[in-house]
């Protein structure tokens, strides 16, 4: 079995109604990481439905944790606002309705197209509708519990000031300390070092709990029943364990089946986002990496193993795993081995499996021809030179178009210059080409005229014909590339070729040979 159907299977023998929680801090950039929690609860919720449960996944954005710095990708104004809640400070580009929208919104577009089925929740919105007001006032009157719990789980020494709650002060708009003697539900009173002496409210948004206090208290609102999380909140005295502890001994409810999960680490990166030190983000992933295949990723091997998100060639690697993953599914034959990826095939699915197999294009080809096109139409037409779209689903082109959309992402700014080549429109005036290779293109013209101008057939042409040449094989498929996209390397010839019009192809060679 796949470790989201260990989970889910617990689930739906100890929950009602299972609720997944999976969470997202929108302070700055979004993290590969980030996705791979969206794609672990999406996976657990979708195989305790397979089981006939009713099941939730929701989605919380801390949007009311307070902005820690300025991050270097923020304009030097957004100093002012150090200290305050995310919700409540401008969005950078003016478009958004606060900085938690602005980071946050452009990446849950793009998780909805993993089909993840979530409920998104604003922190923020909980803390203004008195959601947490019941966990704040017992944070208030067992305070002294708190702060034992705190100190026995972290091993720190105990600290008789520490504030589970913080409120917000309404004259500089940062988060202060609250005055304890004053607390009498549901008010209490701050000092705040701007100078103001105010009152807060702890049903009404005008104050938060710290991070290891408004975790457990966010089970309690939700009754979470399992949650994935990053393994740091997992270590021994951290978040996990002292909000266990919490959660029963000072709120009265209960911890959450855990999955902590590895990191996420980057091989390959390219060049793009320099100034947000930080190569690849989320969104970037998202974009050029097919939903299924990132789906797939994440789930063909166990949380607790560390993840190589590769955003060079590994992009191209995982796809064609994935592909033959699926075709492995179809034909219902397998290695035992490869039992876990097939399972991971198919909850990659969440639980719409398609009833036939999908039409593939090898994703590799689409690399070379989306480098040869210009728009999506002319894919499609270089594509129907080759592939048999006789029997393609609407889905089957939607996937198609989605993963060329994938391709022209990462060509623009992550696949590395190996790959990248562009057919040239007429051969260069003042091209070096030796009589061999001339003789070479002659021959190649002659066997191609009355050729079908399919693959297979060009690669052995090719072959032959290189073969009796004096340049030999790598030579003569060198001079090819040469006078075709201006390299020394590029696609597979075959397909390649047999993808160019075929008219097209035999002019070049007669111009190369004159
Ligand atoms: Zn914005
Ligand atoms: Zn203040």
């Amino acid at each position: 079995m796949h470790w989201a159907e260990v989970i889910a299977e617990d689930l739906a023998k100890n929950c009602e109604r299972p609720l997944i929680a999976t969470g997202i801090s929108p302070t700055g950039i979004i993290h590969v990481g980030s996705l791979r929690e969206a794609i672990t609860g999406e996976s657990v919720r979708s195989a305790v439905e397979a089981l006939g449960k009713e099941v939730r996944l929701i989605y919380l954005i801390d949007s009311f944790d307070p902005l820690r710095k300025r991050y270097d990708f923020l304009p030097e104004e957004y100093e002012k606002y150090v200290g305050m809640p995310i919700s409540r400070i401008p969005c950078p580009c003016g478009k958004h309705r606060n900085y938690a929208h602005h980071f946050v919104q452009p990446f849950l577009d793009a998780v909805r197209s993993l089909e993840v089925n979530c409920e998104v929740i604003w922190t923020h919105e909980l803390y203004e509708r008195g959601a947490f007001a019941q966990c704040i006032d017992k944070t208030f009157t067992k305070r002294k519990e708190v702060i034992d719990i705190l100190h026995e789980v972290t091993g720190k020494e105990a600290d008789e000031n520490y504030a589970p709650y913080n409120p917000l002060c309404q004259r500089c708009g940062r988060f202060t300390r609250p005055l304890f003697d004053t607390y009498k539900y549901p008010t209490v009173e701050y000092e705040c070092s701007c100078g103001y002496h105010g009152i807060c409210d702890v049903r009404s948004g005008e104050g938060k709990l710290t991070w290891r206090l408004e975790w457990p208290a966010k089970w309690v609102i939700f009754g979470t029943s399992a949650e994935p999380f990053g393994k740091d909140h997992a270590a021994a005295g951290g978040s996990y364990d002292s909000g266990k502890r919490i959660v029963t001994e000072i709120y009265g409810g209960k911890a959450p089946y855990p999955i902590p999960y590895e990191f996420v680490q980057l091989k390959g990166v390219g060049q793009m986002h320099k100034s947000l030190g930080c190569p690849v983000t989320g969104l970037d992933a998202i974009m050029m990496t097919p939903p299924e295949v990132l789906n797939y990723l994440f789930l063909r091997v166990l949380p607790s193993r560390c993840i190589d998100y590769d955003s060079g060639m590994g992009i191209l690697d995982i796809a064609d795993e994935y592909d033959r993953m699926e075709v492995k599914y179809f034909q219902k034959e397998w290695q035992d081995s490869e039992d876990n990826s097939v399972r991971a095939y198919v909850l990659a699915q969440h639980n719409h499996i398609p009833e036939k197999l999908p039409l593939q294009v090898p994703y590799r080809h689409l690399v070379s021809i989306v480098q040869m096109a210009s728009n999506y139409k002319e894919v499609m037409d270089i594509l129907s030179r080759n592939v048999d779209f006789s029997g393609a689903t609407d889905e089957d082109i939607r996937r198609l178009q989605r993963r060329c959309d994938c391709v022209r992402y990462w060509l623009n700014g992550f696949a590395p210059d190996a790959v990248k080549f562009s057919v040239l429109q007429s051969l260069p005036p003042f091209m070096e080409i030796s009589m061999n290779e001339k003789v070479f293109f002659q021959a190649l013209v002659r066997r191609m005229n009355d050729c079908s101008w399919t693959a297979d057939e060009i690669n052995s042409i090719l072959s032959q014909v290189a073969k009796d040449s004096p340049l030999g094989q790598k030579a003569a498929y060198k001079a090819l590339y040469k006078i075709i996209i201006g390299k020394e390397a590029g696609p597979r010839l075959g397909f390649f070729l047999s993808s160019l019009d075929k008219k097209f192809v035999i002019n070049r060679l007669v111009q190369a040979s004159s």
